[in-house]
């Protein structure tokens, strides 16, 4: 099994100073890649493979030489991503966008590098970089495959160390099967009838996570206090996203834990990223992570995740009798009565059974 251990790390100048022209090498060959795949299949209809791009580095780091200066296992991940950012366009193109080059201000500090890497105590190995200052909360399992270094808008660095050959255990089977709905109200409910809030910190942080950002909105572009502003709404965001980790942390395991079979709705990435309400993007930001963590651990523990449909997770259809009732459209309804077979519901409960119901027919049929 896979797992990866993310902590933190305290890198000296010399280290800060290669690790952000790492990242700045990988962002470049990303680019430049990406062009060049963009500009073989406009000239020549043709396509280049991962292969081939991987072929184009060294061609690349004799034409910039300043690339040889960092990790070349970073740089052959970025072209891997490029890759990879390809596939996942024409394998579902509902779900992802098509590549776009990474922009300097906006896209994420990081690099992944893929050799030479070890820890002992509290420190961490990487190429070129040396021994690195560590802060391990937990012993790392197996043997490492990969380090991938953040560095968070807040001025924090980050390293993810992804591990194979992790004894995770095994969990018994219980012959338990779940259905789950997510809301912005609840942030789950399930076909057994149980709600699950976000928590009121989460909330609150959350809260405090929209006034910052209005806050750096307001401020002068490029002046001395946006920058502050931005820096306050980089160090609450990692706060908001490490406290929200954790409420879905514990609710994931205890669903893994508990049902060997848990249905969900399968939701609409690319439609979700496209919603530019706030409120609405954090909410989304928590479902997307807490499907993240339900489908690994599924496969840890050899449960089953099973997505449904949006159109069967429908809150207008009677769990019971399957009558549509159009009149719960409306998102104010919070509990109806079926007028075909008279079950009282509450709106969220029945889109969990709904979910529930689906998913065990589509087990059934694929069996
Ligand atoms: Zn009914």
């Amino acid at each position: 099994m896979e797992k990866a251990y993310k902590f933190r790390i305290y890198p000296n100048p010399f280290q800060k100073e290669l690790m952000a022209k790492t990242s700045g090498c990988t962002r470049f060959v990303y680019n430049q890649i990406l062009a060049l795949r963009m500009d073989e299949y406009k000239t020549k209809s043709k396509s280049f493979s991962g292969y081939d791009c991987i072929k184009m580095l060294p061609d690349l780091k004799k034409q910039y030489p300043w690339l040889t200066e960092v990790d070349s296992t970073a740089l052959q991940s970025a072209v891997q991503n490029v890759d990879t950012a390809y596939k996942n366009f024409f394998r579902d193109r509902k779900k992802f966008s098509f590549p776009k080059f990474k922009s300097k201000r906006k896209a994420k500090k990081s690099f992944k590098s893929k050799m030479n890497i070890s820890v002992k105590e509290d420190l961490v190995k990487l190429p070129k970089l040396g021994w690195i200052k560590a802060k391990m909360t937990k012993g790392i399992q197996g043997r490492i495959l990969s380090a991938t270094v953040s560095l968070a808008g807040s001025g924090k660095y980050y390293v993810s160390l992804c591990c194979t050959d992790v004894d995770i255990g095994q969990l018994e089977s219980t012959g338990a099967a779940i259905g789950i709905d997510l809301g912005i109200k609840d942030f789950a409910t399930t076909s057994g009838g149980v709600k699950y809030a976000n928590p009121k910190w989460l909330n609150k942080s959350e809260k405090k996570l929209i006034r910052c950002q209005r806050r750096v909105s307001r401020k002068t572009k490029d002046s001395r206090n946006r920058e502050k502003a931005r820096l306050k709404l980089a160090r609450q965001h990692e706060k908001v996203s490490n406290q929200r980790k954790d409420f879905l942390h514990k609710l994931s395991n205890f669903l893994v834990r508990n049902y060997d079979v848990i249905c969900i709705e399968d939701l609409d990435i690319k439609g979700m990223l496209k919603n530019y309400h706030l409120s609405k993007a954090i909410a989304n930001c928590s479902f997307g992570e807490f499907v993240r963590q339900l489908s690994y651990k599924a496969e840890w523990y050899g449960k089953q995740l099973i997505k449904v449909g949006r159109f069967f997770a429908c809150s207008q259809k009677c769990c019971v009798c399957g009558f549509r009732n159009l009149a719960v459209k409306d998102l104010k309804i919070r509990e109806w009565t079926c007028p075909n077979c008279g079950r009282h519901h509450d709106r969220d409960i029945n889109a969990a059974k709904n979910i529930l119901n689906e998913g065990l027919r589509l087990l059934s049929s694929a069996a």
